[in-house]
């Protein structure tokens, strides 16, 4: 099982790792309030992600943080 945490202080919606996931696990969905944007992993993350790192490292907030709980 993998995880995937966001920082919600340092991600600022810019949507790198929308681009760079190639399995298309990251959507930006609305903040509260719906002004910003935010990162998020879809459901199917936390099985098929095979931890590749595109999304963590191309943060360019260093927002992302993977836990590989196998
Ligand atoms: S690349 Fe980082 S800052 Fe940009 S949307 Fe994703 S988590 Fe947020
Ligand atoms: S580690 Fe790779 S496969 Fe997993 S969510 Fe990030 S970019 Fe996608």
């Amino acid at each position: 099982m993998v995880k995937h945490i966001v920082d919600p202080e340092k991600c600022r919606g810019c949507g790198k790792c929308v681009e760079n996931c190639s399995l298309e696990l990251w959507v930006l969905v609305d903040r509260e309030g719906g002004k910003d944007k935010i990162a998020q992993v879809t459901e199917e993350a936390a099985l098929i992600c095979h931890t590749c790192g595109m999304c963590s490292e191309g943060c360019p907030e260093k927002a992302i943080v993977i836990i590989n709980e196998e």
